[in-house]
């Protein structure tokens, strides 16, 4: 089942999700315009900078079909700045705000980890990617510092006096405070890849079941 996944390409790293993606064996898309989320099975919003990130899309006309994407319940993945675009609430925003996707259950606090050079890599014990620890990057990291009941913790690290997630999943969305595209660790990709094959096998089933009873 061949699988194209679209990587929002706005701004920040998109180009080394994709690269990830290729070498799994996936095609993919650079979003920019609304018209690009056409076809697509699954959608990544990479790391970089939230509020810039959030400003260009909503010059281009990209907000309201990336909520109506995620509200839709089709597979989207946030890094870094792209898990603070899909928070519901976000904390140590500019003044004025930022313009956010939202759909995930959670709060984010937004510079929780510190500035650039507070930036640091660690290895944390991701049970759902298996036993071997996993390598993250953190880069003026964001933290998830409140999660919604619906919402799956799959990932946790020591913060200021306090743990604090930085991995999590809910249902359709995936959301990693670090950035696994930096690493040579493809077990994050590959876990996103399977709901996006899970999600593209409901739909040609219902699809079959709909031509069934036509
Ligand atoms: N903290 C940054 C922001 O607000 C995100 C940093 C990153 O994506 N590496 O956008």
């Amino acid at each position: 089942m061949a699988l194209t996944i679209g990587v929002l390409a706005l701004q920040g790293a998109f180009i080394e999700h994709e690269a990830m993606l290729h070498r799994l064996g996936v095609r993919t898309v650079e979003v920019r315009k609304p018209e690009h989320l056409a076809g697509l099975d699954g959608l990544i919003l990479p790391g970089g900078e939230s509020t810039t990130m959030g400003l260009v899309a909503e010059r281009w006309g990209l907000v309201a079909p990336l909520k109506a994407w995620v509200q839709a319940g089709k597979p989207i993945w946030g890094t870094c700045a792209g898990m603070i675009l899909l928070a519901n609430r976000a904390i140590g925003q500019k003044a004025g705000g930022q313009p956010l996707i939202g759909g995930l259950d959670v709060t984010v606090s937004r510079n929780y980890f510190g500035r650039q050079n507070e930036s640091f890599e660690t290895f944390l014990r991701v049970p759902r990617l298996g036993e071997e620890p996993v390598r993250a990057v953190f880069i003026r990291a964001p933290a998830i510092v409140e999660v919604g009941s619906d919402v799956e913790t799959l990932a946790r690290i020591a913060g200021r006096g306090e743990e604090v997630v930085v991995a999590v999943q809910q249902v359709n969305i995936l959301a990693t405070a670090f950035h696994p595209e930096l690493t040579d660790d493809l077990r994050w990709h590959q876990l996103f890849i399977e709901m996006v094959e899970a999600q593209k096998g409901r739909g040609e089933l219902n699809l079959e079941r709909a031509e069934q009873t036509c």
